[in-house]
């Protein structure tokens, strides 16, 4: 059934989509740039120009040979740096989505995923790695991403991290709910070593890039706490193990130190928030080059203003507890994390919270936790590319043209990653106002 659903989402986005915005052969274009970043460098180059061909970047410097009848895109009043990547985003959730959950129909989740994907694009976000699709039943994320490729609908280049698989009770487990009068069976709460490795086998099958799982509860879940380890060594070992076998890599829910660290040690490449974990974890995760992506402005920022006394009252009840309970450990925790060589790549957590808030707004949450503005600009272009084995990320001959500008220097001030005005994905154009 989910196959022929997912069939049937692809049929219909391939129809609503019109005309294919990827297909035709492009002419070569030539981007003058007035001061750029190349994604690496400790800071901006100075002016450029980068020639653009068939959606790769072929040279760049500060005159180059123009292909004959190049088009010209003058940005020369404008800040040139990679198209960004959001590591954590849910691209299937928003509000309604969260508080409805086992109830909302596919369809919805499908819709609301087309509209995260055309606010993504719009804001400078030309790739990102879905960190759990919300639907209990069936894998619209593959199907989002399939509908991008072909040029059905706009949006970024999305590597499926398919569900989050969870333990029962655990941090994404939403079964027992009932739609249209039917009790859902959730495809993603799993437990034991063999119904894991079948489940991983089950995600790869449905096409997804990564596998998921959670380890520890969360803020976001009202029967486990953060500090909760959801599953066994030898179960953490299992799904990362068939992952391994299928060629996909693994990341991992995990806020608490055990947590982290037992996925750590099964051989995962990411730990997603990992908001509680001790000195020695982060310095544990740098030695192994396990990837950290904190998700800061989703979680210390509540931190930061529940430890100042400001509560959000609309939280439940459960929620605002763990706030309280965490907040200054969680404060913490970024602290030593800026203080760590742990290799960073951003992660926002949309679809958590609504598409209409900037992913930007990441870039200075990190900044603001002391995070130098170096760092967290490679965290979601350079760093990130490498986290996901992409061929993006820096502005470099060979490299796949992705590239965003800005009118402000985000070295001086980085919230000027918020005020995108040119986006190109793969050498073409989406938005050009500056
Ligand atoms: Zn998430």
């Amino acid at each position: 059934m989910p196959r022929l659903l997912s069939g049937l989402l692809l049929m219909v986005l391939m129809s609503f989509g019109g005309t294919a915005l990827a297909a035709a052969p492009q002419p070569a274009t030539v981007i003058l740039a007035g001061n750029y970043w190349d994604g690496l460098a400790p800071k901006p180059l100075g002016y450029a120009e980068i020639v653009v061909k068939d959606g790769t970047i072929t040279a760049v410097g500060s005159k180059v040979v123009r292909p004959e009848g190049a088009e010209i895109i003058d940005l020369s009043r404008q800040f040139v740096m990679p198209g960004f990547i959001d590591c954590h985003l849910h691209l299937t959730g928003n509000i309604r989505i969260i508080n409805a959950f086992a109830g909302m129909n596919d369809a919805a989740l499908t819709l609301a995923g087309v509209n995260a994907c055309q606010m993504l694009l719009h804001n400078g976000f030309t790739t990102v790695r879905d960190a759990g699709d919300f639907s209990i039943v069936s894998w619209i994320t593959p199907v989002l991403r399939t509908a991008i490729e072909s040029g059905a609908i706009r949006g970024p280049k999305i590597i499926s991290g398919g569900h989050m698989l969870s333990a029962v009770g655990g941090h994404f487990d939403f079964s027992g709910q009932t739609r249209n009068g039917i009790i859902m069976e959730q495809v993603s709460v799993v437990e034991g070593v063999d119904a894991l490795r079948r489940a991983v086998h089950d995600e790869a099958r449905h096409g997804v890039d990564w596998i998921k799982f959670a380890g520890s509860g969360g803020f976001l879940s009202p029967s486990d706490g953060p500090e909760d380890v959801s599953y066994s060594q030898e179960e953490m070992n299992a799904i990362v193990a068939a992952a391994k076998g299928l060629g996909k890599p693994v990341f991992v829910h995990a806020y608490g130190d055990k947590a982290v660290r037992m996925a750590a040690g099964a051989g995962v490449r990411s730990v997603e928030h990992g908001s509680l974990s001790s000195v020695e974890t982060l310095q544990m995760l740098a030695s192994k080059g396990i990837y950290l992506v904190p998700t800061q402005y989703a979680v210390v920022r509540n931190a930061r203003e529940t430890c100042k006394g400001h509560i959000n009252m609309e939280d439940p009840e459960w929620a605002r507890a763990k706030a309280v309970k965490y907040c200054s450990q969680l404060l913490e925790c970024a602290r030593n994390v800026a203080k760590s060589n742990v290799k960073i790549a951003l992660g926002t957590d949309l679809g958590t919270f609504d598409y209409s808030v900037n992913g930007a707004k990441e870039f200075s949450e990190m900044v603001q936790n002391g995070i130098s503005p170096l760092r967290a600009l490679k965290a979601g272009t350079s760093m990130a590319a490498e986290l996901l084995d992409l061929n993006t990320g820096i502005i470099a001959p060979g490299k796949r043209a992705d590239i965003v500008a800005m009118s402000g220097n985000p070295f001086e001030d980085i919230s000027v990653t918020e005020q995108v005005v040119f986006v190109m994905k793969d050498g073409v154009v989406y938005r050009n106002d500056h």
